[in-house]
């Protein structure tokens, strides 16, 4: 089946996920953020103790997680163990682990393969590193959202998660995970040849909104069917 998917990629703060979001609940599509998907493992890794660092230990960790997926409130969420993580997913030891353990061959695997069954519960707006490269390369129309890292470092430093760091610590956390992010074996953050790639450091999230939402067919995109899953929303 050709997955109903629109591809929204770009690094920490580049305003992927407000916009993601925005994009989504215009089109009448499901919300997918594949970043917690990932913190979600580093989440667990801390929980049980095992170092992030430790690949050979995240592979084991890896194969032991259940997380279940469900469609809710516009977007596509998930459960670990039963739980569903929410704000324990933004601190600063999620942050610090996220990008080690999303390294794991074993963490992608397992991510990569809970992404692509998402399309079981509607037409989907995906935002993440690797969506439109390695995810859903057939994804319909595939966006790359870029900024400075300047402009990237006051947003984070801006949002209440980021409060008792210094932008210049909040800079350095995410230069930090941008280079693993972009230089990791499999599954590098990379540009898609087919992406449009936005620049978002002089844009409002409405603009970068607009803009996607005026990319040539996108409202003209097949919308969710009615089907079991599109009922439960
Ligand atoms: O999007 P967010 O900043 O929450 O992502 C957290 C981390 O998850 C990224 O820094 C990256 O290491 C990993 N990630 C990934 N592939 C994706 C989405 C996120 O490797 N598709």
């Amino acid at each position: 089946m050709h997955a109903d998917v629109i591809a929204i990629d770009g690094p920490a703060a580049s305003g992927k996920s407000t916009v993601a979001r925005r994009v989504a609940a215009a089109l009448g599509r499901l919300y997918v953020d594949s970043g917690a998907v990932y913190r979600a493992v580093a989440w667990e890794v801390n929980r049980r103790g095992i170092d992030p660092r430790d690949a050979r230990a995240v592979s084991a960790a890896a194969a032991r997680i259940s997380i279940a997926t469900f469609a809710g409130g516009g977007a596509v969420r998930f459960k670990v163990g039963g739980i569903e993580p929410g704000d324990a997913l933004r601190t600063e030891e999620v942050n610090a682990a996220v990008s080690p353990v999303a390294a794991v061959p074993a963490v992608r695997a397992l991510v990569t393969g809970l992404l692509r069954e998402m399309p079981r519960f509607g037409s989907l707006v995906v935002e993440g590193r690797d969506i439109g490269t390695a995810v859903f390369p057939e994804a319909r129309a595939k966006f790359y959202l870029e900024a400075s890292p300047e402009e990237r470092a006051r947003r984070r430093h801006a949002e209440s998660r980021a409060a008792g760091l210094s932008v210049s610590a909040v800079r350095d956390s995410i230069g930090r995970r941008d280079r693993i992010d972009s230089s990791r074996t499999v599954a590098p953050l990379s540009v898609a040849p087919d992406a449009t790639v936005i620049d978002t450091t002089a844009l409002s999230i409405d603009e970068v909104t607009d803009r996607i939402l005026k990319a040539d067919g996108i409202r003209t995109l097949p919308r969710p069917d009615a089907g079991p899953a599109a009922r439960e929303r």
